[in-house]
């Protein structure tokens, strides 16, 4: 608990978007414990419909039905539409597509199956990525994945969930402050009391030490990194992020902080800077900006770079 004068923050945590999450937040309006779990349940439910693997899950029911035109509702659509557009932006950096070679990996469910796969394996999962295999009906809200392509949107989800508790924290207060929190990546509601910024600390990415501070009063700031979910095997390291071109978990960074206006665009563009960064990280630290992310860069052996912009979240 936060205090000071007699704006109080409530703080409230909990488990979703298979991390843990922390809601933050004040209203002199509302009994804030109401607004933290409205927030939650949102998550939760966030969390069971765009899952690859559960039975409530509107990605699951596209996924099994592939070359079938499947009916989506409004906010599933716009997802995947979302999804589609970084996919676009990114040259298929971003691909949301990667679902197969998720699987084949093991990165998905409860990651009870990890390992390398054969080369056979990776070749055969990675004929069936392109974001192009996924077709988009704006005029019914239809959805169709082809070629065997499977949908995964799990460097996504988490952004567009914390965007929307933004907004529900909004609808129950306009003047509502603090800041949602899943896994490492942050939303902001509102400035710390009204008019301070926040203060988040960058993770270093082979250890527990704070390398960097980013000072946000709005805004979103998320993080794609090679420490969180990865396997060891004959001393290599194999992660989540996949680059969606070779197959294979991106190499040449450790980590990818993107600050931006949503937490959306965070999201997607963390993933996609981290595929990128390894490839000629100059290019992320000077063309990112332009599409509204900002970057921070740790490269393997813990080099940090950062976009020209970034010193706007420096302390002022
Ligand atoms: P985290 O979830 O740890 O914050 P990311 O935001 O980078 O990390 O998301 C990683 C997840 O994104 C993976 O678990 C997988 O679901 C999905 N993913 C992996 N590679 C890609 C890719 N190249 N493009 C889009 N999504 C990806
Ligand atoms: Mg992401
Ligand atoms: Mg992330």
């Amino acid at each position: 608990l936060l205090l000071r004068g007699n704006e109080q923050y409530y703080e409230l945590r909990g488990f979703a978007l298979g991390t843990s999450v922390r809601i933050v937040v004040s209203s002199k309006k509302i009994n804030p414990k109401t607004i933290a779990e409205a927030i939650l349940e949102d998550m939760k439910r966030i969390t069971y419909k765009f899952s690859t693997t559960d039975e409530r899950s509107v990605v699951k029911k596209i996924n099994d039905h592939t070359g079938e035109w499947v009916e989506v509702d409004e906010e599933t659509y716009s997802l995947i539409k979302a999804a589609y557009a970084f996919a676009e932006l990114t040259e298929g950096a971003f691909d949301p597509t990667v679902g197969k070679l998720l699987e084949v990996w093991g990165f998905t469910g409860n990651y009870e199956n990890l390992r390398v796969p054969s080369n056979d394996e990776i070749e055969k999962a990675l004929s069936s990525v392109g974001y192009r295999n996924i077709l988009l009906d704006d005029r019914h809200f239809r959805v169709m994945v082809k070629n065997g392509s499977k949908i995964d949107l799990g460097g996504i989800a988490k952004g567009y969930a914390l965007d929307r508790a933004r907004q529900i924290a909004l609808s129950f207060d306009e003047d509502a402050t603090g800041f949602v929190e899943a896994g490492g990546d942050i939303r902001i509601i509102g400035p710390k009391f009204g008019k301070y910024p926040w203060v988040i600390g960058v993770k270093d990415p082979r250890g527990d030490d704070v390398i960097d501070y980013i000072y946000l009063k709005s805004g979103a700031v998320a993080t794609s990194g090679d420490y969180e979910r990865y396997f060891i095997e004959d001393g290599i390291r194999y992660h989540h992020i996949i680059d969606p071109s070779t197959g294979y978990p991106a190499r040449g960074v450790w980590s990818v902080t993107i600050v931006a206006e949503d937490a959306t665009t965070a999201d997607a563009l963390s993933t996609a800077g981290f595929v990128m960064a390894g490839r000629d990280w100059r290019k992320v630290v000077l063309d990112f900006p332009r599409m509204g992310a900002h970057p921070l860069i740790v490269l393997e052996g813990g080099k940090i770079e950062k976009s020209e912009t970034f010193k706007l979240f420096e302390r002022e």
